[in-house]
């Protein structure tokens, strides 16, 4: 049986069954190989788990892995929603389940932990959700580290989160400290980011203890095709696109707060970018992985409005906001890796806007869509 999505609820969790395997490669032939690797019709090709595969991050990231050479299992509680999933073997499965975490890691030599109880403004910082996101994704990492350990996993990517920074650091706009040691002493402004700051601390645990290959990177703000756009969960750059292209020519939109809250976004081949590089290094982190230019939510807009061609009026309502400025610090990704994310900002919001137009057209055009 296929779960269907929690969407912040544990008392649908179950121990056992939420456990199906779907293999996607038809037409080859799978041959054991060496340990940690199987041979596709001759193909020697190495094997690695994409924990929240189903995600937007994660779906992009099973694509890059498989394009790269890896073979590729996908683990989530959903399939991805805008894409088949490239994955070799998708296991539908919920990773509260001890049972489902041990099963997902089976025979791979790379772990990229990304599933989490997450989403945007609208879902973590209203308050309502806080007991879900603690228990739920605290319960994933708790699994997925231990079956991994036991496993004999050679490497993991951690999944953290810029909301691990302490709100003190962030009253400024102009002015956010984000610098990687600023982490501590902690005080970060939701529960979502006291649960990424726990689980950072639990890999960090592991690899001291059990001498773990660990890679932890600190997402700021992923945006791109193929992200959640519509139902609460999207992130500003998602939910401007959309507000843009919903309104009528001269008609407005809304933001949340004063619109001079200021962001960085970080577009998703960049993030993946980073990903692949941390996880090839020798370097563990912590590290930023995020954009350093600096927008207010109103700059944002206007970005959107300049890519449609449209002239709208911003109307400011209350809404659930975050700290009042978040800027991703790249000195120390650019000194252990020698690179650090450079696209700007406008390239990639055009690409997602074009994304987010096709969906509202086509949920225009198929009302059953909507
Ligand atoms: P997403 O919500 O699209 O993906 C997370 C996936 O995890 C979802 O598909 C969900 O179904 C899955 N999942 C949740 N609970 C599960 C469970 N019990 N068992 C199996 N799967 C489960 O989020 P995303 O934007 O792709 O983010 C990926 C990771 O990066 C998350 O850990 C998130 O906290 C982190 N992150 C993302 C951003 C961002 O801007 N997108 C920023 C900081 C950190």
């Amino acid at each position: 049986m296929v779960p269907a999505y929690f969407g912040g609820a544990i008392d649908t969790f179950r121990p056992t069954g939420y456990l199906q395997f779907e293999l996607y490669n038809e037409r080859c032939t799978f041959e054991p190989c060496i340990a940690r690797c199987i041979r596709i019709s001759g193909v020697e090709m190495k094997r690695v788990l994409v924990n929240g595969a189903g995600g937007f991050i994660g779906s992009h990231l099973v694509r890059r892995l498989r394009n790269e050479g890896y073979w590729v299992r996908g683990v989530d509680l959903k399939h991805p929603e805008f894409s088949r999933s490239s994955a070799h073997e998708f296991i539908i499965g919920d990773l509260r389940d001890p049972n489902v975490a041990a099963a997902a890691v089976e025979g791979v030599e790379d772990v990229y932990q990304l599933a989490a109880d997450m989403g945007g403004a609208g879902y973590i910082f209203t308050g309502e959700h806080d007991a879900c996101v603690m228990h739920n994704s605290a319960a994933i990492n708790l699994n997925t580290v231990e079956a991994g350990r036991k496993a004999d996993v050679k490497r993991f990517f951690y999944s953290s989160s810029a909301c691990i920074y302490p709100e003190r650091n962030q009253m400024d706009p102009e002015n956010p400290n984000c610098a990687e040691e600023s982490a501590y002493p902690a005080a970060p402004d939701s529960e979502y980011g006291w649960e990424k700051l726990f689980s950072e601390r639990l890999y960090l645990a592991y690899a001291r203890n059990y001498g773990l290959e660990v890679h932890i990177g600190r997402f700021h703000n992923i945006f791109g095709p193929e992200g959640t756009w519509r139902g609460g969960r999207e992130k500003a750059p998602a939910a401007i696109c959309r507000k843009v292209v919903e309104a009528p020519a001269h008609g407005e939109i809304e933001v949340w707060g004063d619109g001079l809250q200021t962001r960085s976004f970080l577009y998703i081949d960049e993030c993946l970018e980073g990903v692949r590089r941390l996880m090839e290094s020798n370097f563990q982190g912590p590290v930023n992985i995020g954009s350093e230019e600096m927008v207010t939510i109103n700059q944002l807009a206007e970005i959107a409005m300049r890519i449609a061609g449209k002239s709208l009026q911003i109307r400011h309502i209350p809404g659930p906001l975050g700290v009042r400025g978040r800027n991703s610090d790249n000195r120390l990704i650019a000194e252990k890796l020698g690179w650090a994310p450079s696209a700007p900002l406008e390239q990639g919001m055009r690409g997602t806007f074009a994304w987010i137009n096709a969906q509202v057209t086509s949920c225009v055009s198929n009302p059953a869509l909507a």
